[in-house]
């Protein structure tokens, strides 16, 4: 048996600044292939690992002819589209047994605001015969054309994203099971009108985690999988909004009963899913009056993972104006400081503007660098392999990263962007968190398996940023309308 396994992933955030060509869908300057693509993630805990275990349990001919990803921004450039996704029609045309594609689900590139569905309308047209599995994020914005253009799909069910590997690995075994003839999968689809506040989505918290405790008792008998999707609102599509997808053995209206059943309870909790906060400005000087730390200072509106552009420096300029002291900040993306801070040298006494290098047009607010005085007290490659519990396994690789030392403050500056996903993002410069009363940190849930569990408090603050949580702030133009809680008028009739 040819197995093709193929990634094209990208959560992109349409408010974004930055520019997301070819060249930044990679950890060399491009998406990888074939045996490099292999090697780098054999072996993790995402969608992509859990299809290669598969194949090879099966011993199956692996053959990866692409896999790109990046973190979340902008819309994804047409032309990388079209190639990676051109590189995998050709691959699955010369005649193979299955794909297994690793994607996000929430991808807009610059010609399509739903570039899943365009990719896998464009690969069903190249090889019509092919049975096609998928790995969606939690956060995928689904499409009734992704749904008819795939034979199999399956979404993580918790976020913090903690099953990434199990949803690839669930996916790649219904489609194995409907070759071999066992099942006859059906897949079903529904939204609801919600946009559902990222801040709000946490499963192990009210709203989510009723609807996911719903969804995973009716996952039972020939229902085989059932994917509830709360959306990635930063994503200002058509399409936009909390949706269920369901893969049933035969018995299409089973699955569509779940998904009426699940989006029934989802708008009578939709309240649930409205996120209000403090000005950030409060925030601090609440966390100000905390005694015993680390203090988490959760800089959520410039969360990498929602596309954020990780130099927006409110958060980190607040702190610092309020008089805090021992805080960790970091990291911050400013490849511009990072070469004045090196041609400096371990030891000089600088000053520098950090951060601020992007304006942000969306929302109205000019790029605002922060300048400070400090010592380089470090300097490194950038290159780690995450250990803890989240991403095990990972290469991460944050370019030239440096530690300037302000005294209150010791900031991380890098020049790659890159999620604060585990406590190594940290100490493999020589820095323990543990031992810090503040951290500010870009992040939003995913933290609180790594960062959350050595947390003392935790003060959510919505800073600057296009991740930001307050919604009213973004100019949404494609967005299907009336939706909740935007407008008064979002109504739902689930009748079938
Ligand atoms: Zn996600």
């Amino acid at each position: 048996m040819k197995i093709v396994i193929a990634m094209l992933k990208h959560e992109t955030n349409t408010f974004s600044p930055l520019p997301t060509p070819l060249e930044s869908l990679g950890p060399n300057g491009g998406p990888l292939r074939g045996t490099e693509a292999y090697d780098h993630f054999k072996g993790t805990r995402i969608p992509m690992g859990a299809f290669i275990d598969l194949a090879e349990e099966i011993g199956a001919e692996i053959v990866i002819p692409v896999a790109a990803r990046c973190a979340p921004s902008g819309p994804v450039a047409q032309d990388a589209f079209e190639q990676v996704t051109q590189e995998i029609c050709d691959c699955v045309a010369q005649g193979c047994d299955a794909l297994f594609l690793d994607l996000h689900g929430a991808m807009v590139t610059e010609g399509c605001e739903d570039g899943e569905g365009g990719m896998l309308e464009r690969i069903r047209r190249a090889a019509p015969d092919v049975p096609i599995g998928v790995g969606l994020d939690f956060h995928a914005n689904m499409s009734e054309r992704m749904v008819r253009n795939c034979d199999v799909a399956v979404g993580y069910k918790t976020y913090p994203h903690m099953d990434m590997y199990e949803a690839g690995y669930r996916a790649g075994q219904l489609l194995l099971d409907m070759i071999a003839g066992k099942i006859t999968p059906r897949l079903s689809f529904a939204n609801c009108p919600i946009l559902p506040n990222i801040l709000r989505q946490a499963t192990e918290e009210s709203p989510m985690k009723e609807i996911m405790a719903r969804a995973s008792a009716l996952e039972t008998g020939n229902v085989l999988a059932i994917s509830v999707f709360p959306a990635f609102p930063l994503a200002d599509t058509s399409h936009t909004r909390l949706s269920v997808l369901t893969v049933t053995d035969g018995a299409a209206e089973a699955g569509r009963q779940v998904c009426r059943e699940v989006l029934d309870l989802a708008w009578e909790q939709r309240e649930g899913f409205v996120y209000e906060n403090a000005p950030y400005k409060e925030s601090v000087a609440r966390a100000k009056t905390l005694d015993e730390g680390p203090v988490i200072l959760l800089d959520m509106a410039d969360n990498c993972n929602s596309g954020g552009t990780l130099d927006a420096m409110a958060l980190v300029r607040e702190a610092l104006d309020q008089g805090l002291e021992n805080v960790l900040a970091g990291p911050i993306y400013d490849p511009e400081a990072v070469a004045a801070l090196v041609g400096a040298g371990i030891g000089s006494d600088v000053t520098v503007p950090i951060g601020g290098k992007f304006d942000l047009d969306a929302i109205g607010r000019p790029g605002e660098p922060l300048v400070l005085t400090g010592r380089v007290k470090r300097i490194s490659n950038g290159r780690f392999v995450v250990r803890g519990p989240v991403f095990t396994g990972m290469q991460v690789d944050l370019g030239r990263t440096v530690v300037l030392d302000t005294g209150p403050m010791e900031i991380v500056v890098c020049e790659g962007r890159v999620e604060p996903l585990d406590l190594d993002m940290f100490r493999f410069v020589g820095i323990e968190p543990l031992d810090k009363r503040y951290i500010v940190l870009k992040s939003k849930i995913q933290y609180r398996p790594t960062f959350g569990a050595i947390a003392k408090h935790v003060i959510e603050c919505n800073a600057v940023g296009v991740g930001s949580a307050d919604f009213g702030q973004f100019p949404y133009k494609a967005l299907t309308r009336p939706i909740y809680p935007l407008d008064e008028g979002a109504t739902f009739s689930n009748e079938p």
